[in-house]
């Protein structure tokens, strides 16, 4: 490894890697570093029988560990917490060298876990307490809802966020007392590792949090099939055969899948606030980030102004492999990622689109580095109109009317994110109502939606099924349990009372409840 990092040990990946049990197979998958194309590192590839064995363990474990009160479990999560902080350095260096993200791309990671871990681990009691219910008839029936933990969930990553999607979906998934094994992304599996290791110093039973390294397609499938729930992060294409897998079994499945987001600036906007937010929006994590915006819709009034300020911030990106705070863009995750960014504005220009800003690859950078790309005239024919691109790269147009800015932004079978921008917030709560994406930001690109944790994220449409985030994202990893006793008197008709007097009978009490639980 010749790219240098300053927190690093030496041999500290191989010894990450050598914590995946693969007993079934002497296969590895390389791991590089996009920054410069070299090796950095094997894990593991996993056989099916591996991740079966790893499950059982996982179960194993889930026993004793849901059998701690929830604050011990929560205290463990806070301790995590406190670690992530602490050993932010090391997680950085490991996320930037297999992701190719600048530091203050994966300092986002950093911050979204404590967020996430500070969150559930204080809302946790709370959140799973046992409920009372209103049960058939007010003091005659005694009603409680229980929440228990689904058993093992299957967390399936991808990589452009590969600390947070490791473990900020499975840190709810833990405080309610299950377990969790997880499959992270071919090309970033040093970062799960890592927090793994973090997670059991925390203070978490060993096996109730395993990892399994390998290819999506083997791997994956055997997970579906050993699992409780799974918890799905990655493309539209591969949720689909997730959710057909996790049908057949019926088990669970929450999905968050890809965008095509768009961002609306309207004619009253804070032109030079929007235009940071566009850079925000559209260029953080080199554009590989779900929730960034693809399509850029600016009103006539403020368009030319937009275009140009834009463009001129745009150029201006400074872009190098660099594992320190100072740079503002970093490299795509591969070759099979560059390729794509690069057929897609390929094609676009081919087909008549007019590069407002950057454009070209730049292998005197890195070899997957790719200039954030401005790109107006798209049209409907080319691909990077309907398609995900998952790069630094964004089409801009203009619109008249507010509700053509808003049908603009509705036109996609995705429905992620998006974002609004106007000097009227109360024009900008109503637009936004009618934008259907699951998160929208009212003069703020992502950072809003994305770090009000109390608030359910995730997407509509073709975007996704099932909300991570607040009280639906711990739910989700429990089953309710209704019990109720009945006390008095059984609802059943009473024996030796003609069941026509008892139709009479409780007719009127249903007349009646109705009349008390309309004076409530
Ligand atoms: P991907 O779908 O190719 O892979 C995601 C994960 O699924 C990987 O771990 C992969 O190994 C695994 N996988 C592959 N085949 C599988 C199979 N047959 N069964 C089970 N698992 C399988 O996605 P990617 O390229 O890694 O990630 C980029 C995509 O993820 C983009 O579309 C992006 O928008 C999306 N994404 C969505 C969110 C969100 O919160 N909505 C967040 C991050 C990324």
């Amino acid at each position: 490894m010749t790219f240098q990092t300053a927190h690093i040990l030496p041999g500290t990946l191989d010894d990450l890697a050598g914590e995946v049990s693969a007993d079934e197979s002497d296969e590895s998958i390389p791991v590089d570093a996009p920054f410069t194309g070299e090796r950095i590192g094997d894990v593991p590839a996993c056989a099916p029988s591996d991740v079966t064995a790893a499950v059982a363990r996982a179960r194993t474990a889930q026993g004793e560990w849901s059998s701690w009160s929830v604050n011990r479990r929560a205290d463990v999560l806070l301790r995590c917490h406190d670690l992530v902080l602490d050993r932010q350095d090391e997680l950085l260096d490991v996320m930037g060298l297999e992701s190719g993200k600048v530091r203050q791309d994966g300092y986002e990671e950093v911050l979204d876990v404590a967020t996430n871990a500070r969150y559930y681990a204080t809302r946790a009691e709370e959140l799973l307490r046992p409920r009372r219910r209103d049960g058939a008839i007010p003091l005659a029936t005694k009603t409680i809802e229980y929440r228990k933990p689904v058993g093992v969930v299957g967390v399936i990553a991808p990589w452009n966020y590969p600390l947070t999607l490791a473990v900020s979906d499975a840190i709810p998934a833990l405080l309610a007392g299950n377990a969790v094994v997880l499959k992270p992304a071919e090309e970033t599996p040093f970062s799960a590792l890592l927090v793994a290791k973090l997670l059991r110093e925390a203070g978490l039973p060993a096996d109730a949090f395993r990892v399994v390294t390998g290819r999506g397609d083997e791997v994956g499938p055997a997970l579906i099939d050993a699992v409780d729930f799974v918890s799905f992060t990655g493309s539209t294409e591969t949720g689909r055969t997730v959710a057909e897998r996790a049908g057949e079994n019926l088990v669970k499945c929450s999905l968050e899948l890809g965008g095509k987001n768009p961002m609306v600036v309207l004619d009253d906007a804070d032109v030079a606030a929007a235009v940071e937010g566009a850079i925000r929006g559209c260029f953080t994590n080199a554009g590989q980030l779900c929730l960034s915006f693809e399509r850029l819709y600016v009103q006539d009034g403020v368009y030319d102004e937009f275009r140009r300020t834009f463009a001129e911030r745009t150029r201006e990106l400074s872009m190098a492999p660099s594992l320190d705070y100072d740079v503002e863009v970093g490299s795509l995750v591969s070759e099979r990622q560059f390729e794509k960014v690069r057929e897609h504005v390929a094609d676009a220009v081919d087909e008549g689109a007019t590069v407002v800003a950057g454009g070209n690859a730049r292998p005197d950078v890195g070899p997957y580095f790719f200039e954030p790309t401005i790109l107006t005239d798209v049209t409907e024919e080319m691909t990077l109109a309907r398609e995900e691109t998952f790069g630094p790269v964004v089409s801009l147009s203009g619109f008249s009317e507010e509700e053509e800015g808003i049908a603009l932004a509705n036109d996609s079978d995705r429905g992620l994110n998006a974002s609004v921008w106007t000097t009227d917030t109360d024009r900008g709560w109503r637009i936004a109502r009618g934008i259907d994406c699951g998160t929208v930001g009212i003069n703020d690109p992502y950072h809003a939606t994305w770090a009000s944790v109390d608030a359910p994220m995730g997407g509509m449409k073709d975007s996704g099924i099932g909300r991570r985030h607040g009280r639906e994202g711990m739910r989700k990893y429990t089953e309710s349990q209704t019990v109720a006793e009945q006390r008095v008197a059984s609802l059943a008709p009473p024996r030796r009372v003609p069941t026509k007097w008892y139709a009479r009978a409780m007719s009127g009490v249903m007349r009646l409840y109705k009349r008390i639980e309309e004076a409530r």
